[in-house]
C-alpha cells in the first residue's frame, strides 16, 4: 500500500468513526399519524428522518386511496363496483398486493381469501353496527367468497372479479404491504434503523442504533390493550398479529371477530385466539397470520414450516407455542401466570 493509499484509507475510517459515533448518539425521530384505518408509529434514526417520516405517511395514504374497499375511484372500489361485468386497471402496487394475495389463498387451501368482503360486510365487525347474521343471509353469501374468481391479466395490469356482488378486501394483507414499502423508502433515503408500526403490524430495520436488537412487545390477547406476554427481540424482521381481540363484540357470552373462515362464513374458530409471525416480509408475514389463524394449529403449523417463516401461537386454552428458531429471542413477561409456556417443535 502506498503512502495516498493509506492517507485515503485513515480518512475513510475517520469518517465511518464520525458517522457511526454520531448514529450511536442519535435520538430517535418519533412520530404518530393516523392512516388504514389505525395509528401509524415510526421510530426513525438517521440524518432528515422527518423529511423521510412524513415522505412515508405520504406514501401509505396514496396506498390507502388505492386498495381500501371505500376510497371512490380507487383501484379496489372499481374493481368491486365492476364485479361481473368487466375488467379494470391496476396499479402496479394493487395489482402486486392481489397477486401475492392469490399466492397466499392457494398455499393456505383457501383459509386467507381476500374475496371475503361480503362477509365483512354482512358481520359489520368494528362498524358500530355489528350484529349476527342469519344462517340464510350468511349462505346467501356463501357462494361470492372465492378467491378463484379473481382474474388477473398478467399482461395489461387489469383485474375482475366472475360474479356480480364480488368484493375484494384487502384487510388482511393492505397494511403488511405498506410495512414493506416503508422499510424500502427508509433504505432508498440511506436509513439503516427505524422501526414502524400499522396498527399492530411492525416492520423493523436494521438493529437499534446501539446494535442491539428492536424489543417488540407481543399482546396479551385476554388483557388490556398494552399488556404484554412476551418480548420477542427482532433485526431487520416484521412482527405481525392476527388475533382474536383487536376487532370483536360478545353475545351471550360468545365473541364474534373479524377473522373469518371463508368456508363456513363465521369467525373463525380453529383454537387459536393469536397468531404472531415472524418474517422478513411483512405483507407475507400479514397474510400469514391470517391465514394460520384460520386454519388453527396444526395446519397452521405446516403452513409456517413451508414458508420457513416464526411464530408465537396462543391458544384458547392459554397455550403459547414458539417455533424453535426464535426460542433464543423471546422473552415470557405473563406475570400473571396466565399462560402455559409449551416448548416443542
Ligand atoms: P388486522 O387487520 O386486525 O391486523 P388481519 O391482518 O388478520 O388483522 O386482517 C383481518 C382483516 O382481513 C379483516 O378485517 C378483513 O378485512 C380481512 N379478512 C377477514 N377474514 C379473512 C380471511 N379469511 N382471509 C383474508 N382476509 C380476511
Ligand atoms: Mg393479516
Amino acid at each position: 500500500m502506498n503512502k495516498s493509499m493509506v492517507i485515503t484509507l485513515c480518512f475513510f475510517l475517520l469518517i465511518a468513526g464520525l458517522t457511526l459515533g454520531y448514529q450511536l448518539r442519535q435520538r430517535p425521530y418519533e412520530i404518530e399519524s393516523f392512516g388504514m384505518g389505525t395509528i401509524i408509529s415510526q421510530t426513525i434514526f438517521g440524518s432528515h428522518s422527518a423529511t423521510v417520516g412524513a415522505q412515508v405517511i405520504q406514501q401509505i395514504k396514496y396506498l390507502e386511496n388505492m386498495m381500501t374497499i371505500n376510497a371512490p375511484g380507487g383501484d379496489i372500489n372499481c374493481l368491486n363496483g365492476q364485479a361481473g361485468r368487466r375488467s379494470v386497471s391496476l396499479h402496479s402496487e394493487s395489482y402486486a398486493v392481489i397477486r401475492s394475495a392469490l399466492r397466499f389463498s392457494r398455499m393456505s387451501g383457501g383459509a386467507f381469501d381476500i374475496t371475503v368482503g361480503p362477509l365483512v360486510r354482512l358481520w359489520g365487525i368494528g362498524t358500530g353496527k355489528a350484529k349476527i347474521p342469519s344462517d340464510e343471509a350468511i349462505k346467501k353469501v356463501l357462494p361470492l367468497i372465492d378467491y378463484k374468481d379473481v382474474c388477473l391479466d398478467t399482461r395489461q395490469y387489469r383485474a375482475s372479479l366472475k360474479k356480480s356482488g364480488q368484493m375484494i378486501d384487502l384487510g388482511g394483507i393492505a397494511k403488511g404491504y405498506a410495512g414493506d414499502v416503508a422499510i424500502k423508502t427508509y433504505k432508498r433515503n440511506g436509513i439503516h434503523s427505524a422501526c414502524v408500526n400499522i396498527g399492530g403490524n411492525v416492520v423493523t430495520l436494521g438493529n437499534r442504533p446501539d446494535g442491539g436488537p428492536w424489543r417488540i412487545g407481543i399482546q396479551d390477547p385476554r388483557a388490556d390493550n398494552g399488556k404484554i406476554v412476551g418480548v420477542v427481540k427482532v433485526s431487520g424482521q416484521a412482527v405481525v398479529t392476527s388475533g382474536d381481540y383487536q376487532r370483536y363484540f360478545i353475545v351471550n357470552g360468545k365473541r364474534y371477530h373479524h377473522i373469518f373462515n371463508p368456508r363456513t362464513g363465521y369467525p373463525a374458530n380453529s383454537g387459536l385466539i393469536s397468531v404472531t409471525i415472524i418474517a422478513h416480509s411483512s405483507a407475507e408475514a400479514d397474510a400469514l397470520a391470517t391465514a394460520v389463524f384460520v386454519l388453527g394449529y396444526d395446519n397452521g403449523m405446516h403452513l409456517i414450516k413451508r414458508y420457513g417463516v416464526n411464530a408465537i401461537l396462543i391458544t384458547a386454552d392459554m397455550k403459547i407455542y414458539v417455533t424453535p428458531g426464535i426460542r433464543g429471542s423471546f422473552h415470557l413477561e405473563d406475570t400473571g401466570e396466565k399462560y402455559q409456556y409449551v416448548k416443542k417443535s
